[in-house]
């Protein structure tokens, strides 16, 4: 079911990959962001980008977060994209906000995907 919170859940999957209490395939991590590769792929390389610190969407994220932590998480993500390889290819990013998009996940995220040439949508 998307997501339509309001108010941050600690429950939700992503701060538990935070916390360490469920595994990821870690990529990258710095003080502000962990990089993962999405369980779920939907092309042949799918990574995930979310804050360390607790924001439900990207409405959220670019309204609360401070300058710096907003500099370094768009820097992290053409970082990752890089170190995937996807620099010559070319990749996608996006970021689900609010039910209407389709968001599952309750932390804010940053999807990157490569590997094959895409549609407008898929
Ligand atoms: O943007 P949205 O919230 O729909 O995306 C959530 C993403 O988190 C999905 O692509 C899903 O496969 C991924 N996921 C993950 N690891 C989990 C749970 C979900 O990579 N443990």
């Amino acid at each position: 079911m998307p997501t339509s919170h309001t108010k941050y859940d600690p429950q939700n999957v992503f701060a538990k990959i935070l916390r360490k209490e469920i595994p990821c395939k870690a990529i990258y991590e710095n003080d502000f962001v962990l990089a993962f590769h999405d369980i779920a792929p939907q092309a042949p390389v799918h990574a995930l980008v979310i804050p360390k610190n607790p924001y439900i969407s990207y409405a959220e994220f670019a309204e609360r977060a401070a300058p710096e932590e907003i500099v370094a998480f768009t820097k992290a993500v053409a970082f990752v994209a890089k170190e995937l390889g996807l620099s010559e290819g070319g990749y996608r990013v996006i970021s689900n906000t609010g039910k209407d998009s389709g968001q599952e996940v309750p932390h804010f995220h940053m999807h990157i995907m490569g590997g094959r040439p895409m549609g407008f949508m898929g």
